[in-house]
């Protein structure tokens, strides 16, 4: 193995807070589709197959769990096509926690379903 490559997916501009400096938000409120995040993924293990490399998939935004469902999809079509093709993922989010629950922190493993790392998007909402 030879590393790894990022991948970000940014499964919407929408967000739960509208910080004034953010280009995210309702001026840009659209989701992304199940069709371009598979796109998105195949293209990314294609690429860590050509370069022999793990690929780190990050879930960005506006709020990524404000597409829960979509965040889900990707990590367990990745799950099963990583499996299919030996290539070793990982899953991380950036979320400004408004929409954390237990149900939704971080697993403790690469399995299907859920990300093993992520951070905080901290923000001061003043200016
Ligand atoms: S919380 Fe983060 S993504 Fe959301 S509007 Fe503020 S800076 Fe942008």
């Amino acid at each position: 193995m030879n590393g790894t490559l990022a991948l970000t997916l940014c499964l919407t501009h929408d967000c739960t807070l509208r910080c004034r400096y953010c280009y995210a938000g309702s001026k840009y409120a659209h989701a992304m589709t199940q069709e371009t995040a598979e796109l998105g993924m195949e293209t990314g293990l294609a690429e860590a197959i050509r370069t022999k490399r793990g690929l780190d998939i990050s879930f960005f935004g506006g709020e990524p769990l404000l597409e829960w469902e979509l965040l889900q999809h990707c990590c367990d079509y990745t799950a099963r096509r990583a499996a299919e093709l030996k290539v070793q993922v990982r899953y991380g989010i950036t979320t400004n926690g408004t929409l954390l629950t237990p149900e939704r922190l971080p697993h403790g493993s690469n399995s299907a379903g859920g990300y093993n790392w992520f951070s905080f998007c901290v923000t001061n909402l003043s200016y």
